[in-house]
């Protein structure tokens, strides 16, 4: 008996987001847009950028912003600083000496307290119509990424634009890439279908007035950009992972489990938030959202209670829980697979982990 449930769990557990993946990629990843873009359209922007002691990243974070083909004319920088004991402001401020052409201002904060703080300070100050984050730690690659971004603003329903991560460096990045191709597709398929709660620090842009209508970013979780995106969202304007829209992510070299664990908090957080939203969202976004309400809180857990289940009947001699758990454990030398089922256990410690800490 213990062995069918636990194989009922898993078919549930693996069943749910492949399902999901194939309606979604079936049904939206290659449809058309159903709005309108218009090339050339150059709203201002003011692209912020927050930094906490990224003095090693600093001056080529601001190249990559400086490289960037947008009329100066209609961009601001904005790089505010929380106290860094590096010297990121130091290094920031001999950067804009060499750099006049570019409009950046600098601001230093007396003392950190965390990067939605300092986003919402940074706004009082934004005088963009495009309000563009960006991590320090992340690069656009490509020189169109910011006027690609832009041009979705276009079409008036489109309240936010986020994009499509290309992971670089470290020894990681393999098992990043098996996990990116099922949830780049996803991104995308849930933006033409109607907008995804889950954008990327690397570039997320929001209309100003809006990011004032929803009240700013979030101080008390740590996925502000998902947050924000999902509340824009719900309140009826279009929230979208474009596929022309690229950024590269930097995967840590050293830490990399205790990141994947921090940005699990931070999903886990977001979503758990997501559930507790006042607002009526339309239907099409509700359903997306619920699924993936789903698959962040719910669904790792039913792979634990599936695989515990399982564990206890094959002591107790089921050979048949034996042989699913030998297929189970045999199955992580395909990487996809154990990409995603490292995932999940992500997923688990961070829920956990959000119970004392919430950093
Ligand atoms: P992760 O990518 O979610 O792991 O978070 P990071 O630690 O990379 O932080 C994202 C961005 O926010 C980086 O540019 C950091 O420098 C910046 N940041 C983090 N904490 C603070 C803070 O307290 N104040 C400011 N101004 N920026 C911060
Ligand atoms: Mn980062």
């Amino acid at each position: 008996m213990l062995e069918y449930i636990g194989l009922g769990l898993a078919l549930i557990h693996f069943g749910t987001p492949l399902s999901y993946y194939v309606y979604m990629k079936k049904k939206y990843f290659g449809k058309p847009w159903d709005m309108k873009r218009e090339e050339g359209f150059k709203p201002k922007i003011t692209v912020i950028v927050p930094t906490y002691n990224e003095a090693k990243l600093i001056e080529k974070k601001l190249d990559d912003i400086y490289a960037q083909e947008y009329p100066r004319d209609r961009l601001e920088v904005i790089l505010i600083d929380s106290a860094s004991s590096d010297g990121t402001l130091e290094i920031a401020e001999k950067w804009k000496e060499e750099h006049g052409e570019i409009n950046l201002k600098i601001i230093g904060e007396d003392s950190r307290r965390g990067k939605a703080h300092s986003l919402n300070e940074a706004l009082k100050h934004s005088t963009g119509e495009i309000v563009v984050i960006t991590d320090a730690d992340s690069f656009w690659g490509t020189r169109d990424s910011l006027g690609r971004a832009a041009e979705w603003f276009s079409d008036p329903s489109v309240g936010a634009v986020s994009c499509l991560k290309d992971p670089e460096g470290s020894e990681a990045p393999s098992i990043e890439l098996g996990y990116r191709g099922y949830y780049n597709v996803l991104r995308v398929a849930e933006s033409k279908a109607y907008s995804t709660p889950i954008f990327h620090g690397e570039l997320a842009s929001f209309r100003k007035d809006l990011l004032e209508e929803v009240g700013e970013f979030p101080v008390d979780i740590g996925s502000d950009d998902s947050h924000t995106a999902t509340k824009i969202a719900a309140m009826g304007y279009r929230a979208i992972i474009p596929e022309d829209v690229l950024c590269k992510e930097l995967v840590p070299k050293r830490g990399y489990n205790s990141w994947r664990i921090r940005r699990a908090q931070h999903l886990v957080q977001h979503f758990m938030k997501a559930m507790k939203l006042k607002v009526k969202a339309p239907k099409n976004f509700d359903r997306i959202l619920k699924v993936e309400e789903y698959l962040h809180l719910m669904n790792p857990w039913i792979l634990l209670g599936g695989a515990v289940l399982l564990s206890a009947s094959a002591i107790m001699g089921s050979l048949i829980s034996l042989i699913f758990l030998a297929l189970g454990i045999a199955l992580l030398m395909y990487k996809p697979y154990r990409t995603w089922i490292s995932m999940q256990l992500y997923l688990v410690i961070a829920a956990i982990k959000n119970l004392w800490s919430r950093e």
